[in-house]
């Protein structure tokens, strides 16, 4: 097998090597995710949920090597990264409850009733991005374990430490073989084969929109169940009426968080044009405060970007006729370092403005009143995340339910959480993840009528 090489963000230097899967190996784990799948489903729902404790419990005790593995090979912050691996064993957690309330109907129906069932999918394969390589991971792997399928799962090619180890650890847990398999390879490769794979039975997929799209489309060769977490361009909306300080204070973090390379990044904020000027005041200070730096250092609140390449395609949208209002800090010297840039006033032609960024660049536009507010946030494609700033519940709701997205806050930067549904309207999705229902896209439903007559 041929191997590939992990590269320190921060540093630019080798972490370490990995086997590169292809196309055989992927037949072959998907051969026994196959065969491991019948013993899984079989195994008893309590037993199931103490399977699925053991391995949450397994990932508390590597927190820190986890969290260790992330600032290495994706230089994420170390705060950041030890919330991620915590993250991980709290979804395990929450979905170890699923096995023992895998509940079906009873109805009544002439002549006897009927009962419903929900069976495993079968074999789910899971791609995931480079961005958030232990939540994404995790979002889709917990639900579909606890659901009695079995995982294939691709990590990103530029960040697959994390994953890799969490599966081990699941065999440490006692999951049997086979349950859990984690293959690096190229996307083209070992994820497209997952696609085309007739034995998996369902894909859930995290990246780009256009590679997104492709998957739908191989999907639907076979009628495979897909659920699709894509792109996004959301707005942080702020009113005249809202807190102004708190808005302009958490701003920076609801967009360069990770770099800004975050699907909910809220990387174009519409401010109110009476109180504009002093909301860029405000902002000022609070990105010219955001640590940018070393992410081992406990006190970081920004790494770097993932790659040279990334970093081109970041700084492509800041050419040097932007208008750059300010910016943040950011090191010299080896690392995929760009400052936080805030660009401003940004007309709705401009590709930092229309097109997902995914770095640390955010745009700033105002608006008149609650209708331009929302006309403006919902011109885009996507429709992933968003925030509304305001005193006012009523304009709150209103709005709320006026922009086309998935997943709002209001008076608050934060996107995720497990107990709440996740995903996309448009352009940014299909299908959720996370909260109660997300084990009803891993399982299907049986109809079974039993005569009584
Ligand atoms: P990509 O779409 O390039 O890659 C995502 C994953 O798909 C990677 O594992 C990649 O493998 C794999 N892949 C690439 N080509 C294929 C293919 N032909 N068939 C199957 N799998 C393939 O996205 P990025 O990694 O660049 O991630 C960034 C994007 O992800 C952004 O657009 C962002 O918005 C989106 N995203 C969405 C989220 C959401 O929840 N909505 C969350 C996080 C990110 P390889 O590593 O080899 O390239």
């Amino acid at each position: 097998m041929s191997e590939f090489t992990v590269l320190n963000p921060a540093t630019e230097r080798p972490v370490t090597t990995v086997a590169e899967a292809g196309a055989e190996e992927t037949d072959a784990a998907i051969a026994r995710a196959v065969t491991a799948q019948q013993a899984w489903r079989a195994v008893a729902p309590g037993d199931r949920a103490a399977l699925l404790r053991r391995f949450a419990a397994a990932v508390d005790t590597h927190i820190s090597e986890l969290a260790d593995l992330e600032v290495a090979g994706s230089g994420h912050p170390l705060g950041q990264a030890t919330w991620e691996a915590g993250h991980v064993r709290d979804v395990l957690l929450y979905y170890s409850a699923t096995p023992e309330r895998l509940i079906g109907k009873q109805i009544p129906v002439p002549g006897g009733l009927n009962v419903t069932f929900h069976e495993p999918v079968g074999v789910v394969g899971l791609i995931v991005p480079w961005n958030f390589p232990m939540p994404i991971f995790s979002w889709g792997m917990a639900p579909a374990l606890a659901s009695g399928n079995t995982v294939v799962a691709k990590p990103a090619q530029l960040t697959p430490l994390t994953a890799i180890r969490i599966a081990e650890l699941a065999l440490e847990a006692g999951l049997p073989e086979g349950v859990l398999q984690v293959l690096p390879g190229r996307g083209s490769v070992v994820g497209q084969r997952l696609v085309d794979h007739p034995q998996v039975r369902k894909i859930v997929f995290t990246g780009s929109t256009e590679v997104g799209s492709e998957v739908m489309a191989g999907c639907a060769r076979h009628i495979k169940r897909v659920t699709l977490e894509l792109g996004g361009k959301s707005a942080n909306i702020v009113f005249a009426d809202s807190d102004l300080e708190r808005a302009a204070a958490t701003a920076p973090y609801a967009v360069f968080d990770n770099a800004g390379q975050d699907c909910c990044a809220r990387s174009r904020i519409l401010v109110q044009r009476s109180v504009l000027d002093r909301f860029m005041e405000l902002l000022e200070s609070a990105v010219k405060n955001v640590a940018v730096g070393d992410p081992a250092e406990p006190g970081t609140e920004m790494g770097p970007l993932i790659s040279a390449a990334h970093r081109q395609h970041v700084a492509s949208y800041v050419p040097g006729d932007a208008p750059v209002a300010f910016r943040g800090s950011a090191p010299d010297g080896p690392g995929f370092w760009f400052p936080p840039t805030v660009l401003a006033p940004v007309g709705a032609d401009y590709p930092a403005y229309t097109e997902e960024v995914f770095g640390p660049v955010v745009t700033v536009t105002p608006f008149e009143d609650e209708a331009d507010a929302v006309a403006i946030a919902n011109d885009t494609p996507y429709g992933l995340s968003g925030s509304i700033w305001t005193s006012d519940v009523g304009r709150a709701i209103r709005v709320s339910r006026a922009v086309e997205t998935g997943t709002l806050s209001v008076n608050s930067h934060s996107s995720v959480r497990y107990w709440t549904p996740f995903g996309g309207f448009k352009q940014s999705g299909l299908g959720r993840e996370l909260g109660p229902d997300a084990p009803d896209a891993f399982t299907e439903t049986k109809n079974v009528f039993i005569a009584t007559d």
